[in-house]
């Protein structure tokens, strides 16, 4: 259970983080993705990150302290389908940045849509994160807007794809910020995360 979040600091430059003096956990995924339902349901609260961000707005890395003990980090989505290319390696330059060189990252969380097919954009993002050693886990989102086995079998099929390229496959948290299912589970592996 979180108790206190703090927005921190919002940069565009990855050197200008808050000093690494605590662990560090991440979140990403594609634009809409439900990463800031995400985000404001593990540290109940209702506006802590911004919902529904538009493409063309500022790309920045947030920064939030909880507890007084750890980071946790809302970056920048990806996958808009407007964006230009200066944006989009903009992006590119500051996420692969931050995720290789932030030396107190712990853990990054990619937020995948439980109801879509399996995406080439997630699958190739996944990818550079296992080359680039980034310590990487799945959150399978918005799983209430389906049954169980619709959600399950979408899981399945994204794991087949993902060991067509890897041998491991991270481990996976299955949530729903609408009715809060998977919270505890996604919030002990973060506390054993940060703890460590
Ligand atoms: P972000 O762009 O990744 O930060 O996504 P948001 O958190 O803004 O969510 C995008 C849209 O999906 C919003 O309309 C949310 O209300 C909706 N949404 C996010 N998470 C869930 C969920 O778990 N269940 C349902 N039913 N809708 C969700």
């Amino acid at each position: 259970m979180i108790h206190k979040a703090e927005f921190v600091v919002s940069n565009t430059n990855p050197g200008n983080c808050p000093k690494p003096d605590r662990a560090e956990v991440a979140f990403i995924g594609r634009s809409n993705v439900g990463k800031s339902s995400l985000i404001n349901m593990l540290t109940n609260r209702k506006e802590l990150a911004k919902t529904s961000q538009k493409p063309g707005k500022t790309q920045l890395i947030n920064h939030f302290k909880i507890d007084d003990r750890w980071f946790l980090v809302d970056l920048p989505g990806y996958g808009f389908a407007k964006v230009n290319v200066k944006v989009k390696l903009g992006w590119e330059q500051m996420i692969s940045t931050y995720l290789t060189k932030r030396e107190n990252l712990c853990g990054v969380f990619v937020l995948i849509d439980s109801r879509l097919e399996p995406q080439k954009i997630d699958l190739e993002f996944l990818l550079w994160c296992g080359t680039e050693g980034v310590p990487t886990a799945i959150v399978f989102t918005k799983a209430d807007k389906q049954s169980k086995n619709k959600t399950q079998q979408n899981i399945q099929k994204f794991l087949k794809k993902m060991r067509e390229i890897f041998e491991e496959t991270p481990d996976y948290f299955v949530t729903s910020s609408e009715t809060g299912d998977g919270k505890d589970e996604l919030l002990d592996f973060i506390m054993g995360l940060v703890n460590e």
